[in-house]
């Protein structure tokens, strides 16, 4: 018997719910949840402030190299850290999500994040949620699953989110946003979105977030690796 508590990764194209699903599984289970997406952000914003063009490749590499990342709980709520500020916020802004694709898909940006995941995960104990955590980052994790939905719910779910936040939303565009960044998953040169080997497939199209916690939280618990003795 292991004494090594499990890591779980969960991929998923966007707005499937990944991140408040994840983050519920892992305080349920008593385990450190880590939104590696945020990591992505995180380079974004930082390039943007520096004024590089996200196209620069190597300009952007270089300062992912150097790029001091880390979560912190606070509040019931996970923070996330950047060079010592709390970016938790700044991350989520429009020209930010828009920056991502090609920070995300530059290859020397991946490994070094890859690299930085791999370290938050070595001792186990996490749910590590992204698009690349059972194919790349984790292929070995005890428990992968692939959490999908059908993208017109997807992009309907965001649509009333953004409308119950009081923010403008027409379903059109949020529907051709979501399938661009599917495009740009999909073919991503390194690190691309596809069902990990050995994954469990979740389909949330018709399961409220409440109902896929619940299934998710069973898998887990019921899977080989997981035993009262060491979670
Ligand atoms: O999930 P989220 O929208 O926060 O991801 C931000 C960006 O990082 C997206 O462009 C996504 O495709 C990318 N990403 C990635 N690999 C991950 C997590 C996110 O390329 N493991």
């Amino acid at each position: 018997m292991s004494a090594r508590k499990p890591i779980i990764a969960i991929d998923g194209p966007v707005g499937v719910g990944k991140s408040s699903v994840a983050a519920s599984l892992a305080e349920r289970l008593g385990l450190v949840y880590i939104d590696t997406g945020a990591m992505y952000r995180c380079v974004t914003l930082m390039a943007q402030r520096a004024g590089l063009s996200l196209d620069d490749a190597e300009a952007v590499a270089e300062l992912a190299q150097r790029i001091g990342i880390h979560f912190e709980r606070r509040d019931g709520g996970l923070r996330v850290i950047c060079e010592g500020e709390d970016v938790s916020e700044a991350i989520r802004a429009p020209e930010v999500s828009r920056g991502t694709s090609p920070v995300a898909d530059n290859p020397a940006v991946r490994e070094r994040m890859v690299a930085l995941q791999q370290e938050m995960g070595r001792a186990g104990g996490v749910v590590m949620e992204g698009r690349d955590i059972g194919t790349v980052v984790f292929p070995n994790a005890e428990i992968k699953i692939y959490l999908d939905a059908d993208p017109k719910i997807r992009a309907e779910r965001r649509h009333r989110q953004l409308i119950a936040n009081g923010k403008p939303s027409d379903f059109e565009k949020t529907y051709n946003d979501l399938m661009e960044r599917d495009r740009r998953d999909a073919v991503r040169p390194v690190g691309a979105l596809r069902v990990a080997d050995g994954a469990i497939v979740v389909d949330s199209s018709h399961l409220s977030e409440s109902e896929v916690i619940e299934q998710l939280y069973h898998l887990a618990t019921n899977h080989p690796s997981w035993t009262p003795s060491v979670c």
